[in-house]
């Protein structure tokens, strides 16, 4: 069994590669079913304006894990044009690997690709550094106390936040002082 099958058959206490080869599938459908609705109303929305006071709850929920839409109203404009920037930087691949349309929702890096840098003193946390969320300009990263806005919510564990970093490239690129990669 690969990697994933193995952790998914854990996960279902199942010892038949089959089946954990099946639930590995439906999972994937689920993870692209859930990528291809955010980006598709995001794209509805952003072009049409009037969609995203349709399906302000959706947004609010994808971007904050929160239905009440009223506490963020104030920050249409600005994720806007963040949604904007955002598809400009993937089609010029900036974010290089993309993350795949299959690919798992996650809370924390691929630990057997990274490990955290001796010289980092703040262990788990990012104490009040933010130089990634800062080096894109994200709506999300509140500039007073460094927290993130969406931390864990759908959008941050099905696209890049979550699973940041991915490889030596993006640590670079955010000048990150926190992770490498293991050797
Ligand atoms: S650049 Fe690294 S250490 Fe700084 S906030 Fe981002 S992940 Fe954390
Ligand atoms: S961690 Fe939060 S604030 Fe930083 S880039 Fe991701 S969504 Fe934005």
């Amino acid at each position: 069994m690969k990697f994933a099958e193995i952790h998914i058959a854990t996960a279902a206490k199942t010892d038949s590669a089959f089946q954990a080869s099946l639930l590995l599938s439906l999972r994937k459908i689920k993870w692209v079913g859930a990528r291809l609705i955010f980006i598709g109303c995001t794209a509805f929305g952003v072009i049409t304006g009037v969609g995203l006071y349709l399906m302000a709850p959706f947004f609010s929920y994808w971007f904050f894990g929160d239905l009440r839409f009223w506490k963020y109203a104030g920050m249409g404009p600005k994720l806007i044009g963040y949604a904007y920037t955002m598809a400009y930087r993937y089609l010029k691949g900036e974010f290089s690997p993309q993350v795949s349309l299959t690919a798992p929702p996650m809370s924390k890096p691929d630990l057997r690709l990274v490990q955290i840098n001796s010289a980092w003193k703040n262990g788990d946390s990012c104490a009040d550094c933010g130089k990634c969320c800062t080096k894109i300009d994200c709506p999300l990263h509140e500039k007073t106390n460094g927290h993130c806005m969406g931390y864990d919510a759908f959008y941050w564990r099905y696209f890049n936040c979550g699973r940041y970093p991915t490889n030596q490239k993006e640590i670079d690129w955010y000048a990150c002082p926190k992770w490498i990669m293991k050797p």
